[in-house]
Parts: C-alpha cells; structure tokens; sequence
C-alpha cells in the first residue's frame, strides 16, 4: 500500500511504527489509518538562474495527520530529499508534538538542492516559489513551517513575507523560527540545542555522571551541534571531537568550542580551522567519551557504529540517526547506553516554534527567561514520562517515546471518530 513512500528512511519509521503499535496493542486495521500521511504534495520550483537560464527544482510537503491541530514541521533544503524522507520525518515529527503534548501533528518539506550552491538571489527566489507553490495547501491553522537542514531565519522571513503578500496583510504566524525582528521569538535559535544538552544534564543525573569533567563527541555542527557544544563547555564538559560536512576535529585535550565557534560564524564551516587535529568523519561517534551526540542526518548509527560505541549516552539530537539494526545491537549490549531518542532529545525546537505560534497569534511576546523555563518544564514532563515508561514495560527509551507519541494519537482518533 502507498508504494510512493519507499526508502530506507520510510521504511525505519515504518519498523518503528510497528513496534510501537505492537506494545500499544493497536489493531492491524486501525494502523494504516495512524500510519500513512493524510496529504502529501509534490510541487515543482522554477527559478531564474544568475545567468538568466531557467531551472527546475522539486519539491514536497507531507501532512501526517490533522487529528490534534495544524500540522507543523520543518522545511529541509538537501540534495538527499526525497518523498520517503520527508514523510518519515513527518511521522517522527507526529509523534514528537504529541509526546510534547502540543496540539500539532506533523508535517515536514524539503526541496531537492544542495543550497550552498545557490546565489543568495537564488536561494531567495527558491524559497519563495516553494511557498507560493504550497499558499493552498498550508494556513496558521492548517500547516505551519518552521527551519530544518539548510535552511535559516532569513528563509522562514522570506515564506512568511511571500504568503502574506498573497493574504494582503502581515500573517506571522504562518511560520515559526523567523528572526525576532519579524514575528519570531527570543530563544528559537538555541532551543533545540538548549534542550538537548538539558536532557544530556537529567540522563547525567539518571546514571550519577558530573558533567563537569565529563567528555563528549558531536556529529554535527550546525545551529543544533554548535549549541549543544557550548552549553556543554559551559557546564565544564570536555567536547573531544566535532564534525560537519566539511571536516572533522579531534584534539584528547579538549577542544577550543568559544574559538570554533568564532571561526564558523566567520567561514560558515569547520574546514579550515585547523590541519594538525583533522580526523576521520566516519570515526566521530565512536571516541570513546561520556555522551556521543549524532547531531546531523537521519541514519548515522548503524550496526557498525553502534557496536564500536564507548560512551555512556547516546544523545539523538538529529532525527531518526540511529537505524532499526543498531537499536537491535545496542539493546544487546551488556554495557547499557542511556539512549535519550531523539523525538524526546531534539523536541526543544518544535516546543519553542510552539511559543512562537503562540506569542504570534496573540501578538503578546515573553521574556526569554520565561521561554526557556516553560522549555525545561515540558521537556522535564516527557523525559520523566518516557523513562517511567520504559522501566514499567521493560521497553527501550525510544520504544517507550514513540508509544507516548503514538497513545495520544490514536485515542484522539478513535474519540473523534471516523467520518462519515
Ligand atoms: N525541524 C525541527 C524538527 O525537526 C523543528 C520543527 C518546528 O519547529 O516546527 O524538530
């Protein structure tokens, strides 16, 4: 059924979906119902080249359900997009809203590009066809966008500028994750990765670990990796070894994060920073270290990694990093990894595009304090949910997760009904 979702991402959502729904006891015909997307939409995005030639590019945007509220999820601007990729993320991103207790389901779009080879006036252009391509299908009430992989604020400025030209008048609310000079809120920038390092900091509780002295490892040095690396330099952990698409750190002594930092928002990547501490990208996650944090694309942790791995949490601040066989490996491991998934670890994000919806519709904005408060509150809640879960049943944090995820959703179903 619906072979038009194929891959291998798709197909691990898929897996997950089952598991879930095998310990949720859900019936086999009330499944393809929780498990396939309400809409998905395929547009085309021609845009003028510098040169003045015209180019095509392809685009989607997946719907997974409608059943608590507006859809809401990221737009993903990444040569790898596809079909099956965006609605996997669209089901994680389900389940992640509704573990968060977020009247949301999810969504997720991308557009085939690599954007580092676009001209500003190209990446513009772009991100405005994709809008005005999606104006009839999305709505503050109906589907809402927010940044993913390869894109930014400046992007999210341009899709709400687009679609309230269309409406005649100024729609913030229409997106989330917009600079704060447009409708966006104090603390979206970190929150994904503020959350991240403050469940790294509750796990750290859990298995009696001092993060100050403690050492870490990051895939990943985008707006998610970058943070979760300052916060834990902060805290007085030892960030060992960092990665992203251009290079790969790794220096036993500790890395310098403030000067890395420095040298990223000057060059925009980590090539460059250094020739004497270059290491194998392949290699990262495998340092042996207290808390590896894949902090990059789906499917980093496969069955290799996942039996080379030496550290104590495994902090999933990407989405869906950790394949189906490595879960199977690492639930045999006799060393136990506190597995934060990564639904629960990267749910900081979405939680604060949340406030964002929120503050924009009631055109009333808060204090950052009070953003990153509300954050850790909820982000508490789901985390001490989850691990409860997980002991009760003696299920995997992620199995666990993902059943917290998926209960919401179908007993709303179920109490809405099936119309007509
Ligand atoms: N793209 C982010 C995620 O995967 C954020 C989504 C949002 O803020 O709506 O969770």
């Amino acid at each position: 059924m619906f072979d038009i979702y194929r891959g291998p991402v798709f197909d691990m959502a898929r897996k997950q979906f089952s598991q879930a729904a095998d310990v949720l006891e859900i019936p086999q015909d009330e499944r393809d119902r929780l498990l396939y997307p309400k809409r998905a939409v395929a547009v085309t995005c021609p845009i003028h080249r510098d040169d003045g030639s015209t180019v095509v590019f392809e685009g989607y945007r997946v719907q997974h359900h409608l059943t608590l509220g507006p859809t809401k999820g990221g737009v993903r601007f990444a040569k790898t997009v596809d079909i099956g990729e965006v609605a996997a993320l669209s089901l994680w991103m389900s389940w992640k809203c509704s573990l968060m207790n977020l009247p949301y389901g999810g969504a997720k779009g991308g557009i085939r590009v690599d954007p580092y080879t676009l001209s500003p006036r190209e990446l513009e252009a772009l991100s405005r066809r994709y809008m005005q391509e999606l104006i009839p299908f999305v709505g503050p009430h109906t589907d809402v966008m927010a940044p993913d992989i390869g894109t930014n604020e400046q992007v999210m400025a341009w899709f709400m500028d687009t679609y309230s030209n269309d409406a005649g008048c100024t729609v913030t609310e229409i997106v989330t994750g917009k600079p704060v000079s447009c409708g966006g809120t104090q603390g979206r920038r970190e929150a994904t990765g503020k959350g991240v390092t403050h469940l790294i900091s509750r796990a750290a509780e859990e298995i009696k670990l001092n993060l100050n002295g403690a050492t870490a490892v990051i895939q990943g040095f985008g707006n998610v990796g970058s943070v979760v690396a300052t916060e834990l330099h902060e805290r007085g952990t030892k960030v060992l070894a960092i990665s992203d698409h251009t290079a790969a750190y790794h220096d036993p002594k500790g890395l310098d994060i403030p000067a890395i930092i420095k040298y990223v928002e000057k060059h925009g990547v980590l090539k460059g920073y250094s020739s004497e501490i270059l290491t194998d990208p392949k290699k990262i996650l495998t340092i042996k270290c207290d808390i590896a944090v894949p902090a990059a694309i789906e499917r980093t942790v496969d069955e290799h990694i996942a039996k080379e791995l030496q550290c104590k949490i495994l902090a999933e601040a990407a989405n869906g990093p950790t394949t189906i066989e490595a879960d199977a490996v690492l639930a045999a491991r006799p060393d136990k990894i506190f597995i934060i998934p990564d639904i629960l670890c990267n749910s900081g994000g979405v939680t604060v595009s949340y406030f964002e919806w929120v503050q924009d519709l009631q055109q009333f904005f808060w204090e950052e304090e009070e953003i990153i408060n509300r954050l850790k509150k909820l982000m508490d809640k789901a985390f001490y949910r989850v691990i409860a879960l997980a002991k009760e049943r003696g299920i995997s944090n992620r199995l666990a997760a993902t059943c917290c995820g998926l209960e919401r959703v179908h007993q709303a179903k179920k109490a809405r009904g099936l119309f007509p």
